[in-house]
C-alpha cells in the first residue's frame, strides 16, 4: 500500500492531494493551522486577508481538475469578469480599451475560494499537526516528524509504519509518521530547505529578488456590478492600486508600493495615485474593518529538480516558486501544477515547469546566478512587457484571444482614450462620478 502524506493544507497543498489520489493509495494531509468554520482570514494564512485573483489559466485548470468548482464559486458569490472586457485598466502606458477576449478572471476573497475548493476534495486534511523535520536519509525520504497542537500527553511516538489517520488524529506530543511520498506545501515559510540539509541533502538552489514593495488592503461595502479597477505605475516607487467586487456586496481594495497604514494616509495614497478612480469609488463607500499589511511580497525560486533529491520527496506551491503578488498567479500555479501532477503523477520536473512561466514572468531578465541576482525589470513599466504580462498572467496555453489583450494594450498607444473616455466605457460607475 502506498501513502502520501502532504504538508500544508494550503491551496497547494490540497489541490496536490487531490490529484495524489490518482497515483497513491492513501493520500492524508496535515495542516498546522485549522480551518474556520466559516470562510473568514486564519492565522496560518496572513496572505488571506488579501486580494486573491485567479486568472484564466489557473481557472481552466482548476475546472478540469475538479469538475463543477467555479459554477459552485460563482454560485457562493465570487464575480467572473473578462480580461479586459470587463476591466477598467490603466497601464503604465494608458487607459484599456474595453476589448472582449476568452480571457476571464474570478475575484471572490481568498477564504471563499479555500471553502469551495476544499468541498470539491475527498482527502482527510488533518488539522493541528506541524511538520518539523523529514525522516529517512538523502536517499530516500521515510517519513515526517510532526508535534500536535493536542499535547495532552508525554511527547512520544506517534506511529512508526503503517499509520491510520485516526492514529495520528488521536495521537499527542511528537513522533514520525511514515509515508511513501512527502510533499512539501507549507508555502513561504517552508522550512523544507533546513529538513533536507539535516538528513544530509547538498543545498538546494535559491533565489530571491525583492520586489521593492508593500500591499495594504481594505475591505469595503460595495455592489456587485461594477468592473473590475486596475491603476498601475509607470515608474518606480511602483505605486499602484486594484478594486475588485467580492462576494457578500463587498469590494477588496488593494495599494501597492509603500502604502501608508492610517486611514486618512490610504485614501490619500488612493487619490494620489496616476488617476483617482480607486479613491472615487472608496470616498463614499462604507470600510469593513482595518487596513491591512502585508511586507512578504518578496520573488523567490528554489531549483530543487536541479538537485539530487531523496526518492520519496516533492515539492510545490509557494515553497517552490512565489512572486510578487501584483502578478495574480501563485493559485494558478498551483492548480496547474496539480493538474499536471494527476495527469503525469509526481514530477519535480513538471513542477518545475509550471513554476517557471510564473517566475520568468515576475523576474523579467534571466538572473546571472543565486549569489548576484539582478533585479528584473518591472513588467509593467513597457507596453511590450506588458502585454507578455497578460498573455502569462492568463498562464495561457489554452486561451486563444491573446492577440486580442495585445490588441487592448496596442490600442492605448494608437488611440490614447482619456480618463473620462475610459470610465465612460463602463455605464455601471457613473453611480460614482465626481
Ligand atoms: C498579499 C498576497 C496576495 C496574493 N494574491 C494572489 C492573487 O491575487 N492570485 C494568486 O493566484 N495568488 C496570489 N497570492 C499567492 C497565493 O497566496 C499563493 O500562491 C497560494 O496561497 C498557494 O500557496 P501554497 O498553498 O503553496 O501556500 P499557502 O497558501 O501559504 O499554504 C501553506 C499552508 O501550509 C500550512 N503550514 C505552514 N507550515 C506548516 C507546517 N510546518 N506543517 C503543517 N502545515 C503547515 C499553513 O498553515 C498553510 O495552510 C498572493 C500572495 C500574497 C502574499
Amino acid at each position: 500500500m502506498s501513502r502520501a502524506v502532504v504538508l500544508g493544507g494550503g491551496l497547494a497543498g490540497v489541490l496536490a492531494a487531490a490529484a495524489l489520489t490518482r497515483h497513491a493509495d492513501e493520500v492524508v494531509v496535515l495542516e498546522s493551522d485549522h480551518y474556520p468554520a466559516s470562510p473568514r482570514p486564519r492565522r496560518g494564512l496572513p496572505q488571506s486577508h488579501h486580494n486573491h485573483v485567479l486568472v484564466a489559466g489557473g481557472i481552466r485548470a482548476l475546472d478540469e481538475l475538479l469538475p463543477g468548482v467555479i459554477d459552485d464559486l460563482l454560485n457562493a458569490g465570487a464575480h467572473r469578469r473578462n480580461m479586459p472586457g470587463d476591466c477598467l485598466i490603466f497601464s503604465g502606458e494608458g487607459w484599456f480599451h474595453r476589448v472582449r477576449t476568452d480571457a476571464d478572471l474570478i475575484a471572490c476573497s481568498r477564504p471563499l475560494l479555500d471553502e469551495v475548493v476544499r468541498r470539491h476534495i475527498d482527502v482527510e486534511v488533518i488539522q493541528g499537526v506541524t511538520a518539523v523535520g523529514l525522516a529517512g536519509d538523502a536517499g530516500r525520504v521515510t517519513g515526517v516528524s510532526v508535534t500536535t497542537d493536542v499535547m495532552t500527553g508525554e511527547p512520544g511516538e506517534v506511529t512508526t509504519t503503517g499509520a491510520t489517520p485516526d492514529e495520528i488524529r488521536e495521537a499527542a506530543g511528537t513522533g514520525v509518521i511514515s509515508a511513501d511520498l512527502v510533499v512539501d506545501a507549507t508555502g513561504r515559510r517552508s522550512q523544507v530547505l533546513h529538513w533536507l540539509a539535516a538528513l544530509g541533502v547538498p543545498p538546494i538552489e535559491e533565489v530571491r529578488v525583492p520586489s521593492g514593495v508593500s500591499y495594504a488592503t481594505r475591505l469595503y461595502e460595495g455592489p456587485g456590478d461594477i468592473p473590475a479597477v486596475m491603476v498601475h505605475p509607470k515608474y518606480t516607487p511602483a505605486r499602484g492600486g486594484t478594486l475588485f467586487p467580492i462576494e457578500g456586496n463587498r469590494w477588496i481594495v488593494t495599494m501597492t508600493g509603500d502604502p501608508p497604514l492610517d486611514e486618512t494616509g490610504f485614501d490619500e495614497y488612493a487619490r494620489a495615485l496616476r488617476d483617482p478612480v480607486i479613491a472615487d469609488l472608496i470616498e463614499n463607500a462604507k470600510p469593513v474593518g482595518p487596513i491591512r499589511p502585508c511586507h512578504d511580497t518578496a520573488n523567490r525560486r528554489r531549483y530543487f529538480e536541479r538537485a539530487r533529491l531523496p526518492e520519496g520527496f516533492l515539492a510545490v506551491g509557494d515553497s517552490v516558486v512565489t512572486v510578487n503578488p501584483v502578478y495574480s498567479h501563485g493559485m494558478s500555479v498551483a492548480a496547474l501544477t496539480a493538474l499536471r501532477i494527476a495527469k503525469e503523477g509526481p514530477s519535480q520536473q513538471a513542477v518545475a515547469e509550471e513554476a517557471d512561466r510564473s517566475w520568468r514572468m515576475a523576474v523579467a531578465e534571466p538572473i546571472k546566478g543565486a549569489g548576484n541576482p539582478r533585479v528584473g525589470r518591472a513588467l509593467l513599466s513597457s507596453p511590450g512587457i506588458a502585454a507578455e504580462l497578460f498573455h502569462s498572467q492568463a498562464l495561457i496555453p489554452a486561451v486563444r484571444d491573446h492577440q486580442a489583450i495585445f490588441q487592448a494594450i496596442v490600442n492605448d498607444l494608437e488611440e490614447p482614450l482619456t480618463a473620462e473616455q475610459a470610465r465612460a466605457q463602463f455605464p455601471e460607475l457613473n453611480a460614482w462620478d465626481r
